[in-house]
């Protein structure tokens, strides 16, 4: 399969598989998105190069964030209100306490501004977002050494804020990234945890996608559909971001002159380019993959040219891509494929009771043209 055929069925995987998230996911007791952020400093690189990458995805986060921002400024009102009860309550008897309580509600209240404003996209401004959990923590304990203070909170909150107790504890709050009318602000630039469907629910995700989807088909659903100009921009982008932001990639369905393209493109941002042809694919182990991309010298690019691939050969190349991506390594290695082939028999990783999979945050690409 190759060429439009290949694109129009990765279109119907994915709106099978999007439909399937839609349905489970919210339906467990787990609710994912209602629970703290789990973005981490690898994530954010992955946001970041999509925010520089796409003007449209950029605007999008923007304007979430800026939702976002209206939220955190109502629980913000809230915290400063006990705040100054407190203050007046306490009198000068708790001068520590109250110092580190206001410097606490100064911090969110910053981020608060930070977050409406037109901030640059870069790994030391964008680190805020990370660090806000660590804000909202310390906020919130600052408060708690104050009798009676997180119920004052709790009770002040009303309908508008987000403060109430789970047990003796305040509930988490939703995902930093997570709006109630539209979703998941990130689209495809999810942390790890949430693109690879890291999920213990009941209803279970994984389950249900293994049940309606079968193996081809979520190999398809985790393949996003692109034109070479974005994937030569994006080899660009990421060089010229620096080397931790180095992402490998498959790409399937693109011609001679495309992988000609990817390797001169290669080959611009400074790199030696070495193209391996391999003609009778074999299914290499992972352990095989990560020996042979420790082995690229810095300043190399590889690119393996295969003319077919089959998804049980995708899926191993993902667990392997999927350790080096946990190790934070950050090989230049792009393996290109004209036809995909339909798999003789599904990987044993994916029948098995597995709680993520390894597909869903790396760059696999297809060619529309
Ligand atoms: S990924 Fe799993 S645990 Fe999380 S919301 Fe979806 S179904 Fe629930
Ligand atoms: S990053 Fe997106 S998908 Fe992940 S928990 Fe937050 S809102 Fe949900």
């Amino acid at each position: 399969m190759t060429g439009h055929e290949l694109v129009a069925r990765v279109r119907d995987a994915r709106e099978r598989s999007d439909a399937i998230i839609l349905r489970v996911c919210g339906a467990c007791e787990n609710k994912c998105c209602q629970q703290m952020t789990m973005m981490g400093t690898q994530d954010l690189r992955r946001l970041i190069r999509e925010m520089q990458l796409d003007e449209q995805f950029e605007r999008r986060v923007r304007e979430g964030l800026f939702e976002v921002a209206e939220r955190l400024d109502t629980d913000l009102r809230v915290l400063a209100e006990v705040t100054e009860l407190l203050a007046v309550s306490s009198g000068s008897s708790r001068p520590g306490e109250l110092a580190d309580l206001q410097r606490s509600v100064g911090e969110w209240a910053d981020f608060v501004r930070w977050l409406r404003s037109d901030f640059p996209i870069t790994q030391q401004e964008m680190r805020r977002l990370v660090m806000f959990s660590a804000v909202r923590s310390n906020a919130l304990n600052a408060l708690s050494r104050f009798p009676g203070g997180l119920g004052a909170l709790v009770n002040l909150s009303g309908n508008k804020a987000s403060f109430q107790f789970r047990g003796r504890r305040i509930a988490p709050p939703p995902c930093l990234f997570f709006l109630d009318d539209s979703g998941c602000i990130c689209d495809q630039a999810k942390p790890a945890k949430c693109a690879n469907f890291f999920c213990a629910g009941v209803p279970n995700l994984l389950e249900d996608l293994r049940k309606s989807l079968g193996f081809d088909d979520f190999v398809l659903a985790n393949m996003t559909p692109v034109g070479i100009d974005r994937i030569l921009r994006m080899i660009e982008l990421e060089r010229d971001l620096g080397p931790q932001y180095i992402e490998p990639k498959i790409v399937l369905g693109a011609s001679e002159e495309m992988i000609d393209l990817i390797a001169r493109r290669m080959g611009h941002s400074g790199e030696m380019v070495r193209l391996k042809r391999i003609e009778r694919p074999g299914l290499r182990s992972a352990a095989e993959v990560e020996g042979e991309l420790k082995t690229i010298p810095p300043g190399t690019g590889l690119i393996e040219v295969f003319p077919a691939i089959d998804g049980n050969t995708l899926y191993e190349l993902a667990l392997a891509l999927d350790r080096i991506r946990l190790r934070d390594e950050h090989p230049s290695y792009v393996l290109t494929a004209t036809h995909l082939l339909t798999t003789p028999a599904a990987h044993p990783l994916w029948d098995d009771r597995m709680m993520a999979q390894p597909l869903g945050v790396l760059d696999l690409l297809v060619i529309e043209e």
